[in-house]
């Protein structure tokens, strides 16, 4: 066969297949057209999961009667316009749309209807193209006085029923319908979306101000109320890339990525980069299981990042990858170490969830100021928290209740979690606070200041060691042997020093004086646990925040022990003036707080 052109029908029934593979691709396409067009509202209604009909009606720009025909006509788009030299510019994108070609392609594959009257027109006219035969422009009635669009698209993939069967049914097209919208809003928060499919309204989004209040306003509004209560503010910016957005508390995780949103210039994308750089800025304070929901939004030069790598453009290509996740990773940890001792709204609805409760809305204590930290301790208890460490590892394994230093108890209202009452069954302390009260777990908490305190000692040259008065010889299996003694260098620098002795065993010296009494023993095989699930070529470095976080268990406070007044005080202390003390290295909050309100709504009184 002579090679031949495609018809033009054919050309975009093709193309019809990257851009508009399923209904949520042409309701995604449609509506960027309504953002592109300066729509202040936009009204999605689906029927059938979209298949059966779409329609979008914006109140934007509109289009003139006379460029109807090439809005349906392929590779025309009043999008890119011409530089000083006479050439297009496709570095150089500040729209959702560029490529022309999402109108004609559903044209194509549907019976698809454009009404528009232009701004300043005196009405409106619409555009028929049913099977990529075009019919119109004629006039049409037009209710109200403004200028806008409004496309239906009937009968998706009548003319390409092999498409058809594909769809994986009316359920998922809906669903995947409303994902595209959500992510859309949650980019746009300015713009008023409504979305209504088989009858039934979906989402009835007011616009929101253009700042970062009308941001979280959205997000809650999309996301849930949860994410709002729980979510710290992002921003910061680095050459000319500019970071916002929220991040979730860890202790607000959730199993899996899906809650995980990345914008960049105003387009959702989809990019792996964002799990990636969220596991590394997390890694010491969650599980390997959950996951932080994040809506972080990126706003750099259009130059320095290429969308045109897919017709769909949910992927994008950074100029600087590494400058990008380095951004991420830094912002995020720096709004995790500034969150203080905030803990999450979920773990006190948990609490009174269990108790047969509703939470009485926003609970948490927050800072007064964000930033809470270290500098923040003040008054006779500020000595007793840098010595908490002290304390604890001098302190007899059974301290008696009477407290050792006559410390008087403080006033709850001084301090973020009170002052401590009671210690009960040896594992939690309770404290009161000037609103509620606070219930820590003491071993959760103090292997998080342990952990932070390892960091802060390792940044300032090296974790303190203390010899063993008899080396400690532990049998381990030949190849954990192997992989131990292969860092020994490296744990030396954490403050453990391990010797061959012999095969399959070897021999503790020296342990980390944070630590205190340690079962060296426990501490070691734990460890060969951790480098048998590493990978060869990291070094410890890399994996610090897992190897600190073992031996910072193995150092602390064990459930069970009593503690006196002064101790149990020290350590509220001390957690008030921590980073990240909110939660244990595994996530887990350490400690929960009760409002007064709450506590009053559980015995019925309000
Ligand atoms: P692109 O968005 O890439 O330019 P499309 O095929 O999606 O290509 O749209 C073609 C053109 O039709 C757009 O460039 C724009 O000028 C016009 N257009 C489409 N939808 C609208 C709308 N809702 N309001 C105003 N103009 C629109
Ligand atoms: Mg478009």
């Amino acid at each position: 066969m002579p090679i031949a052109r495609l018809p033009p029908d054919a050309v975009n029934q093709i193309a019809a297949g990257e851009v508009v593979e399923r209904p949520a691709a042409a309701v995604k396409e449609l509506v960027e057209n309504s953002l592109d067009a300066g729509a202040s509202a936009i009204r999605i209604t689906a029927e059938g999961g979209g298949l059966t009909r779409l329609l979008i009606e914006d109140d934007g720009c509109g289009i003139p009667r006379a460029e109807l025909p090439l809005a349906v006509e392929r590779h025309a788009t009043s999008k890119l316009a011409p530089g000083a030299d006479g050439a297009l510019d496709l570095l150089n994108i500040a729209t959702m749309g560029f490529r022309g070609e999402a109108l004609p392609s559903i044209g194509a594959v549907a019976r698809l209807s454009i009404a528009s009257r232009a701004a300043g027109a005196p009405d409106a006219a619409r555009i028929l193209v049913e099977g990529g035969v075009v019919t119109g422009p004629m006039p049409v009635s037009w209710g109200g006085a403004g200028a806008g669009a409004r496309v239906e698209v009937r009968d998706l993939f009548f003319a390409t029923p092999a498409r058809l069967k594909f769809m994986k049914g009316e359920r998922a097209e809906a669903l995947a319908i409303s994902d595209v919208i959500k992510r859309l809003a949650m980019a746009r928060c300015d713009v008023a979306f409504t979305l209504e499919q088989d009858g039934r309204a979906q989402l009835r989004l007011p616009a929101e101000a253009a700042d970062e209040e009308g941001r979280l306003a959205r997000l809650g509004a999309v996301l849930g109320r949860e994410f709002q209560d729980n979510a710290l503010l992002i921003q910061t910016a680095r050459e000319g890339v500019r970071l916002s957005g929220y991040a979730g508390l860890p202790t607000a995780s959730r199993g899996d990525a899906r809650f995980q949103f990345l914008f960049v210039n105003g387009r959702p994308v989809k990019d792996r980069l964002l799990q990636g750089a969220a596991r590394a800025a997390y890694q010491d304070v969650l599980a390997r299981d959950r996951h932080p929901a994040l809506a972080l939004f990126l706003e750099l030069d259009p130059a320095l990042v290429d969308v045109n790598v897919h017709p769909a453009k949910t992927e994008v290509r950074f100029r600087d990858a590494a400058l990008v996740r380095g951004l991420i990773i830094g912002a995020l940890r720096h709004a995790l170490g500034s969150a203080g001792v905030r803990p999450a709204t979920t773990v006190t609805g948990a609490a009174l969830g269990a108790l047969g409760a509703a939470p009485s809305g926003a609970g948490g204590w927050r800072p007064a100021k964000p930033g809470f930290d270290r500098r923040g301790v003040t008054g006779e208890f500020a000595p007793l928290a840098q010595s908490f460490h002290g304390v604890m590892e001098a302190a007899p394994a059974a301290v008696s209740s009477a407290p050792a230093v006559a410390a008087p108890a403080p006033e709850p209202e001084l301090y973020p979690l009170g002052a401590a009452r009671a210690q009960l069954h040896g594992t939690y302390i309770v404290a009161q606070t000037a609103d509620g009260m606070v219930i820590v777990d003491q071993h959760a908490a103090h292997e998080r200041l342990t952990l932070e305190r390892m960091k802060t000692m390792l940044a300032g040259g090296g974790v303190a060691r203390q010899p063993l008065l008899i080396p400690d010889i532990v049998e381990l299996d030949p190849d954990d042997g192997a992989r131990l003694l292969a860092r020994a260098e490296e744990l030396a620098a954490l403050g453990l020093v391990v010797e061959p002795f012999g095969p399959g065993a070897v021999a503790v010296s020296e342990t980390p004086a944070l630590l205190g009494q340690v079962d060296a023993g426990r501490l070691v095989r734990d460890l060969c646990d951790d480098l048998a699930a590493f990978d060869e070529g990291l070094s410890l470095q890399e994996r610090l925040d897992e190897v600190l976080s073992t031996m910072a268990c193995h150092g602390s406070v064990r459930a069970g022990r009593r503690l006196s007044p002064d101790e149990m005080n020290a350590l509220l202390r001390q957690m008030e003036a921590t980073p990240r003390s909110g939660q244990c290295n595994h996530g887990r909050p350490t400690f929960v707080e009760l409002k007064l309100a709450d506590i009053e709504r559980l015995f019925g009184r309000r």
